[in-house]
């Protein structure tokens, strides 16, 4: 081995789903938005000069900010973008999170904090969801370095509501507290009402989902100008530039067109509606979901040969060999005929 070995990073890298190049396919695999983006988002990509390349972007992001700002009501003061709210995540994982003392974030979430807590090598534990997946709120009770919920939380799906949040915030008040909300336009309630209480509470968001523009990479946070202002130190030490000036342009115009955004949202929540009924009709169990996506298991089906079986059918779920969850799938909502495809393959399967 050479000396010089000693001294690289390890860190075991967080595993994306697969991103499959197949032209016919039914992709339920990693939450994507089965609907195009905003029209107003199409007329801004047909506007961009190919002479702007040459410049540098607004390392401000002034106008996404302001119009994120705008439409959530904050100052802009309280507003940080970044490139997908794993971006956001990281910074702000990086710039809160300097305790001795361990984070708190569930057994099953996300599966990039353990990532993050390992890479910047701060301390973590991850207390149990319970026997019905649901986060114990007295497990964030304790003494701490920070904690971090995704609420809805993934991959369960469950959203917890506002006095929920607000107890761990009570219980939480010498720390930083992330709430990340990537699914929550989806059907849950936002944390937002309790930033003006809170100073320690942070919000993440994304463009990824509700807003179909997985392919772009923005996301954002709220939160009290002292952790903004924070967050903005520690990035503008690793890189001023984060959003190409094409994010910043048709991020705001995404925002402008609220009439499509709450259009596409309810056709994805009756889908999501419609699709769980059916899976409840063969037997399957799941939590109601405030989220795009179904988290499913079965008493009587293999649903890792479920998931192979659909994955030659070229219908791909997520599927993960872990503890506690290796006889679940968690399934995006796509269109109504995707689904019906999904569920007709399902049934064959189970019929079989
Ligand atoms: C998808 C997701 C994210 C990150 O999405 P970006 O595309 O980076 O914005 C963050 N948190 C959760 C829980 C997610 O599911």
């Amino acid at each position: 081995m050479n000396a010089w070995e000693q001294n690289i990073r390890q860190v075991e890298p967080y595993v994306p789903g697969e991103q499959p190049q197949l032209s016919e396919m039914i992709k339920l695999n990693t939450n994507e938005n089965p609907y195009p983006p905003a029209p107003k988002v199409k007329e801004a990509m047909e506007q961009m000069k190919i002479g702007d390349m040459r410049l540098y972007p607004d390392a401000k992001c002034t106008t996404l900010v302001e119009a994120l700002a705008e439409y959530y009501e904050l100052d802009k003061d309280q507003v940080f973008v970044g490139v997908g709210s794993d971006d956001v995540l990281a910074t702000a994982f990086l710039t809160f999170f300097n305790s001795k003392k361990p984070i708190l974030f569930p057994d099953i979430t996300y599966a990039f904090y353990d990532v993050w807590a390992e890479l910047y090598r701060i301390p973590y534990e991850r207390p149990k969801l319970d026997a019905s997946f649901r986060i114990r709120k007295e497990d964030y009770y304790k003494e701490n370095g920070g904690v971090v919920i995704a609420n809805p939380n993934a991959p369960t799906s469950i959203c917890e509501g506002l006095e929920f949040i607000e107890d761990i915030l009570v219980h939480n008040q010498d720390v930083i507290v992330i709430v990340d909300e990537a699914y929550i336009d989806f059907g849950g309630t936002s944390a937002r009402p309790l930033l003006e209480k809170y100073d320690n509470l942070l919000i993440t968001q994304t463009f990824s989902k509700s807003r179909s523009m997985a392919g772009v990479r923005i996301g954002y946070c709220m939160g009290s100008k002292r952790l903004i202002q924070a967050m903005n130190d520690v990035k503008y030490s690793i890189n001023s530039y984060t959003m190409n000036q094409w994010a910043l342009q048709v991020g705001v115009e995404a925002i402008k067109d609220e009439a499509y955004f709450k259009q596409r949202i309810q056709q994805i929540i009756e889908t999501r509606e419609e699709t769980a009924a059916e899976l409840r009709k063969m037997g399957f169990e799941l939590p109601d979901s405030s989220a795009n996506f179904l988290f499913v298991t079965h008493k009587s089906v293999d649903c890792t040969k479920l998931f192979e079986y659909l994955r030659e059918k070229h219908i791909f779920v997520r599927h993960w060999n872990k503890e506690r969850i290796k006889n679940h799938l968690r399934v995006t909502i796509g269109t109504k005929e995707e689904m019906k495809r999904f569920l007709e393959e399902t049934k064959k399967f189970i019929e079989a």
